[in-house]
Formats: C-alpha cells, structure tokens, sequence
C-alpha cells in the first residue's frame, strides 16, 4: 500500500510540477491538491521482493503491509505452478481482489526451448460445436461450454433488464466467471495440443484469427463477442506453450479449409453435408467434418514451414 500511495503522490507531484493541472492557485490545481488521493478498492497492488518474500516450500508469503508484517499468509497453487514459481519467478507481483478472493499475480521469466525441425504438422481446426478438433485425433467438444454460456448469456439478459446497482455488481461477477471457466478450458486445450505435437515431434499448424472471425460473423452476432475473444485466447496459449516446448506453430489461410478434401484435394461446397459429415464429391471418401479440415490446415502449414525454409536456404551463386 505504502509504495502505491508513494508512486501515486509521485505522479501527482509530477502532474503539477509539468503544470498538467493548471497554473498555481487555479481552481483545478486547488482542487487537485487539495483532495485526497483515493485509490479503487479493487485496484492491482503492486509488490516488489522487498515488500512481499515468498517461502515456497511453505506455501506461503510474507508481505508489508499498513498494520506491519503479515508473515505465513498460505497460497494455493497447482503443482505445476509452483515449481514455476521456483525456477522463474523474477520481479513485481499484483495482489488482486476479486469478489472477495485474493489473488496473487505472479510474474515467470520462462526461457524458450529451441524450436526444433518438425516431421509433420499438428492442424487445429477451431469451431463453436467442437472448440478444437486436431489431425492426430483429438476433439475438444464444446457442447458443456455452450449450454454454460447459453445460461449465462439468458441471466445477462435478466440482470441488465433489472439494472440495480446490485444486479450490476452481480452482472460483473457472472462475465469474470465465465471468462474464468473459458480461460480454463482453453488452458487444458492447449496444454493437451502442445503436449502432444512435442511428444510426436510435430509442429502445430493454425488458422489465421481473422479467418475465424470472419467465420462467426456470418452466423448469429451476439457469437462474435462471445467466442471471437475465447479462440484469440486459446491461440495465444497454443503460441506461448509451444514456445516454451520448442514447438514450431505456423498460421495459414483457413479459406475453403471445411470444404477442400483432405484426401484428394477437391473443393466443392457440396462436399460438406452437414456440420458434422463431410463426403467428398471428388473421392468419395467420408469423414468427420471437423477433423478432414484439421487436416486440411496440417497440409497447409507443412507447406508453409516448407515454404518458409526453402526462402531461408541461401541462394547458390552460378559459378565464373
Ligand atoms: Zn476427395
């Protein structure tokens, strides 16, 4: 708190001395001078390794605060997390407020592996009905996901008629909520995608976002904001883990990716019978919608990997 009210009197001091609040004795520097700073109860706190210690076999933190030292305040953490904490962790952390829970924000410092060479690409098709269906098999059903938000989006709608200061204080829980349980999922998702092109030494091949965006845009409006926001999550947590893996991830052009053939190549609208069956005009061959176009984009981003590497080979100059 101490140092928060310092740097905000600093800048308060800096606002007056660059004459950002008017002249001396002007009513707007009067009354900026005269009132007392106020912070939002909710605010970020910073802590620097002098205000806040951590003793990780303990679980617990020591920090300053106005009343003195709070020493052994336990934290939660997964596993993982914590051995994070004990490799990386460098710098300021945040204590937040969050409906009554208090958050600590640590930062990690995590060195990136080296990207090694792929033997083949991981595709990832994302979709409302499935949130991620893979080349290599895996589906990430988006079933429970969008009865949850369906719910939500049907108490939003109630909340906001109600327009109390309460049902408001109520609306702000509910999105923090849900976009928790999204940063969730997309978590796990990404965590089992990046996993699994390291374990098979694959690279991971993605659609442009702007490719998905598009694509919701031609379905109901209210799902753009709803799951436009979820799939550039879940795309910078698929970037960031495979960069810690040394996993390559290549963006490609989705266009026509739900309608080409996977096996021969054929692009017809046809091809696609339903959001779940696809039956090639072309060859015949049947498949899972979803999974013949994540590995349409697998195709598309070993071409572009190899595409890529071929422009790095350093041209041979003709001999004499
Ligand atoms: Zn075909």
């Amino acid at each position: 708190m101490i140092k928060k009210v310092r740097d905000a009197y600093t800048s308060l001091h800096a606002n007056l001395r660059a004459g950002n609040l008017g002249k001396e004795g002007s009513k707007r520097r009067i009354k900026a001078e005269s009132k007392p700073i106020t912070f939002r109860p909710q605010a970020a706190q910073p802590y620097d390794d002098r205000c806040l210690s951590w003793q990780y076999d303990a679980q617990t933190v020591s920090i300053w605060t106005m009343a003195g030292r709070l020493k052994g305040v336990r934290f939660a953490c997964s596993p993982n997390a914590l051995k994070q904490l004990i490799a990386h962790r460098k710098g300021e952390s945040d204590l937040v407020e969050r409906d009554g829970v208090f958050y600590l924000i640590a930062t990690c410092e995590v060195p990136e592996a080296e990207t090694g060479e792929p033997g083949s690409f991981v595709g990832v098709d994302l979709g409302i009905v499935n949130i991620a269906t893979t080349s290599t098999g895996h589906r990430a059903a988006g079933r429970k996901l969008n009865r949850y938000r369906r719910r939500q989006v049907a108490l939003r709608a109630k909340l906001q008629k109600k327009g109390t200061k309460s049902a408001k204080r109520l609306l702000r829980k509910q999105r923090r909520k849900e976009s928790r349980r999204a940063r969730d999922i997309n978590h796990r998702i990404s965590k089992t995608i990046v996993t699994e092109a390291e374990r098979t030494g694959r690279g991971i091949s993605l659609e442009e976002l702007t490719g998905i965006r598009e694509r919701v845009r031609l379905r109901k409006p209210q799902r753009v904001a709803l799951h436009s926001w979820a799939f550039a999550q879940l795309a910078d947590f698929i970037v960031y883990k495979a960069r810690r893996a040394g996993v390559p991830v290549v963006f490609v052009d989705p266009a026509y990716s739900s309608t080409e053939c996977a096996e021969c190549g054929h692009i017809d609208r046809l091809n696609r019978i339903s959001q779940a069956l696809f039956t090639c005009r072309g060859c015949s061959v049947v498949a899972h919608a979803d999974r013949n176009a994540s590995r349409v984009l697998a195709r598309r981003g070993q071409n572009a990997w190899d595409a890529g590497r071929t422009s790095h080979v350093p041209a041979t100059s003709p001999s004499g």
